[in-house]
């Protein structure tokens, strides 16, 4: 490591909370797959912002897009109304085949909005007692940082000394039906679940889970939310993680790719009759569905509706998997999980830890994040060519001496 790299390092160390451990790398520049670092040092992007970045850096569609908003009006607030609004709602609703949209700018605003929504549909639609209202998660779950969120997480890194935690929650093991059908009663008010776990090592529940859970929710009265927000838009090959078994769920939640990797933006999206029952003054934020947000969001889903992406992601996707597929069994690695350009890699203990990897890779050019100790998650922007993916396999390869 250069002393420009080391100083930016340290200065960013000094004033900033240590809330990240992120890889050694100062990045200056970045387009498509690759990142240029304040040294001129490329590397392959194959994390993409957590799937923030699916349509790839400075995508030129996305950052048109964007400096013609700038150029018109940003924001707002929903105090009043813009002209990009109602386009970006009915656009998204309509894509996702439902009916209404509430939009928020990040992630976990999103699974709030959606835990907020599910509780008032329970109290004014299905009738639960007030203030008795359950949601059921899955074990080793993602769904962001908030207290309430974490008081549902099972990771003790993400849930420590944040307490006292929000009740009203009960987990259950992923992929159990069995557990989750013990877990209702008549206050449950929805299950929560990512389709695939990302944080979690990108975990695919067993055949039959999701379908399953619409069931069981469907005969229940209660609502099924998918948080898409890393699954979705792409990354798995289909637009939505949930396609893979037929299943729609009551209510999506997104964010991430939504925003193209240039603004945050997110959204739940769901029926009338759920999400109307939210009445004025009860929920919102200042820049939810600003219009910057509203125009780059539009762009994606014009990109997302031809299919193109989502195309890219299976057929790469398939030679990603066939190509990790490989190195099970060889001593390098133990096994691989993921659908589309998405998988976790777990690595062999003696072949180092998930962050020893990840540093050995960044030295040969590819950017990756572990998780868990012994799993490394590779996730590309969906516009990463075939030839860098390969190159990117090569320095996974040899750094596992695989
Ligand atoms: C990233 C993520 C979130 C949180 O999104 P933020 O924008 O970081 O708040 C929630 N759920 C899932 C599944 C995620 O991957």
């Amino acid at each position: 490591m250069s002393s420009t790299t080391e100083k930016a390092i340290a200065s960013a160390e000094a004033h900033s909370a240590h809330n990240y451990h992120p890889l050694p790398v100062v990045v200056a520049t970045a387009e498509g797959a690759w990142m240029t670092d304040i040294e001129g040092r490329r590397y392959l992007d194959m994390l993409a912002g957590y799937s923030a970045l699916n349509f790839g850096h400075g995508n030129r569609r996305l950052v048109d897009a964007a400096k013609a908003q700038l150029e018109r009006v940003t924001l707002t607030s929903r105090a009043f109304h813009h002209d990009r609004f109602a386009e970006f709602c009915e656009q998204l609703a309509a894509f996702c085949g439902m009916e209404m949209v509430l939009p928020m700018n990040t992630g976990a605003e999103a699974v709030e909005t959606a835990v907020k929504t599910a509780r008032k549909w329970g109290y004014r639609v299905k009738g639960v007692p007030d203030g008795t209202a359950k949601i059921i998660v899955a074990a080793d779950n993602f769904h962001g940082r908030t207290t309430t969120i974490v008081s549902f997480s099972t990771d003790p890194e993400a849930r420590a000394d944040y307490g006292p935690y929000t009740p009203g929650f009960e987990i259950v093991p992923y992929g159990d039906l069995g557990a989750l059908r013990e877990a209702m009663t008549d206050n449950t008010v929805a299950v929560l679940l990512e389709p695939i776990q990302g944080e979690a090592g990108v975990l695919v529940p067993p055949p039959g889970y999701l379908a399953g859970v619409r069931e069981l929710t469907r005969e229940r009265n209660v609502l099924f939310v998918a948080d898409e927000i890393q699954s979705g838009l792409g990354r798995t090959g289909r637009t939505f993680a949930c396609e893979h078994e037929g299943v729609v769920p009551d209510m999506y939640v997104l964010g991430k790719a939504l925003g193209g990797g240039v603004v945050p933006v997110s959204a739940v999206v769901s029926s009338a009759a759920v999400l109307g029952v939210h009445r004025p003054g009860e929920h919102g934020s200042t820049f939810g569905g600003n219009p910057l947000a509203c125009a780059v969001a539009l762009e994606v889903l014009a990109m997302l509706r031809t299919g193109e992406y989502q195309q890219r992601a299976a057929e790469l996707g398939e030679h990603l998997h066939q190509e990790l597929g490989l190195l099970v069994g060889g001593g390098a690695v133990e096994a691989v999980r993921g659908r589309g350009l998405w998988a976790g890699v777990d690595v062999t203990p003696s072949k180092g830890t998930g962050r020893e990897v990840s540093e050995r890779l960044m030295q040969r050019g590819v950017l990756v994040k572990d998780t868990h100790g012994s799993t490394i998650r590779i996730a590309p922007p969906l516009v990463i060519s075939k030839e860098d993916l390969d190159w990117g396999l090569d320095q996974l390869r040899e750094v596992l001496g695989a």
